[in-house]
């Protein structure tokens, strides 16, 4: 049952919060980008992965907002609507995600879980009691969401490595155990062969630029969200922690801050990393660069958000009724052939 069709390219964006700098670039550009231009070559899917959503704690009261939010992010980034090479859907819409994940559940070990290092980081800060089943087998969800789809190639990041190579070890246990099952996804090496350069982008936390923007992040600080004020955000860029040597350098080790506004210059203005540094390398006033930074990020998003502004809501529901369809009916056939090969059909 191996399929014939064009390679699948699948990823989803968790609707916990607004969508970070971060998110746009490292996350959400590269697979509009691939959407955009290798829908012929490739089958693109991107979904709104609202099962994963309250994982952890969430104003609940606020998911359908979240959820709508996100799909509005992905049309203002140039998601087109009116590609058939392109599914855009709810994870929550297709009932097999949750089916296949219970039937995998039931092949993983609990230690195989627990040796996730975003369950033991999570562990470790709020509590066992704390952190719920769900976020416990979440990654099993995750190896779902790619497996129903026969999905090849996944970005991930650094973070999301470790769930990958756990898909490709129980889509192997499970064609080992019952036939070919499963396409198995190519390995995080050759997922960043395949992406290229953005796959190693990090946008660093503001406030903080030893660790990750984050969406989660809870001062929101150094964070630079798609809908914030344009002014509010430009604030938190002439805010931004740097250092006192009073040189401009692309050094991430000893000047991470500094670093980071120029990979954020360069990613909102359009040009490359090495132009930025040859227009500031060695100049000593920060004052003035930062200056350059925040009307650079205010102008993207202002742009950004007259985007947002005109996405059509109707657009939107009619490509998910008829993705949504699509959808379910690949992602049937595959559980069907799970739930054959444990002997439930
Ligand atoms: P959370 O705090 O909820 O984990 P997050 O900001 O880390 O939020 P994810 O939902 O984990 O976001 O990831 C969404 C996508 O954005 C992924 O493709 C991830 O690699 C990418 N991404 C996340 N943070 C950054 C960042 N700081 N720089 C570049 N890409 C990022
Ligand atoms: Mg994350």
């Amino acid at each position: 049952m191996k399929d014939m069709s064009k390679p699948v390219i699948l990823t989803g964006l968790r609707a916990n919060n607004d969508l970070t700098l971060g998110n746009y670039f490292g996350g959400l550009l590269p697979i509009v980008d691939m959407a955009k231009n290798k829908s012929d070559e490739y089958q693109i899917n991107l979904f709104v992965p609202d099962l994963h959503s309250f994982t952890t704690p969430i104003d609940h009261s606020d998911l359908q907002k979240q959820i709508w939010n996100n799909l509005r992010l992905f049309v203002a980034a140039g998601l087109p609507l009116d590609n058939d090479g392109v599914h855009l859907y709810r994870q929550s819409y297709v009932s097999a995600h949750s089916e296949l994940t219970w039937v995998l559940d039931c092949f993983t070990g609990t230690g195989e879980m627990s040796r996730m290092t975003e369950f033991k980081d999570k562990t470790a800060k709020i509590g066992d009691d704390r952190v719920s089943v769900g976020l416990f087998n979440y990654p099993i969800l995750m190896a779902s969401d790619i497996l129903l789809y026969n999905a090849t190639y996944v970005p991930v990041g650094d973070d999301q490595s470790q769930h990958l190579e756990f898909t490709r070890d129980i889509a192997e246990r499970m064609n080992n155990k019952f036939g070919e099952l499963f396409t198995v996804p190519k390995a995080v090496k050759e997922q960043h062969a395949f992406f290229g350069k953005d796959q190693g982008l990090r946008i660093k936390d503001l406030a903080d630029p030893t660790k990750k923007m984050s969406k989660s992040d809870e001062s929101g600080k150094g964070v630079i969200f798609l809908s914030e004020d344009p002014e509010f955000a430009a604030g938190k860029i002439m805010r931004a922690a740097t250092d006192d040597l009073a040189s401009i350098n692309y050094d991430s080790q000893n000047q991470p801050g500094i670093s980071n506004l120029i990979e954020i210059l360069a990613l909102t203005t359009g040009k490359t990393k090495e132009e930025i540094i040859s227009e500031w390398q060695g100049k000593s006033s920060y004052g003035d660069f930062k200056q350059a930074v925040a009307d650079a990020v205010r102008a993207f998003l202002t742009d950004f958000q007259a985007k947002l502004a005109q996405v059509s809501d109707e657009a939107i529901s009619t490509k998910l009724e008829t993705s949504e369809a699509a959808a379910n009916d690949i992602a049937d056939a595959t559980l069907l052939r799970a739930q054959k090969a444990v002997g439930l059909r």
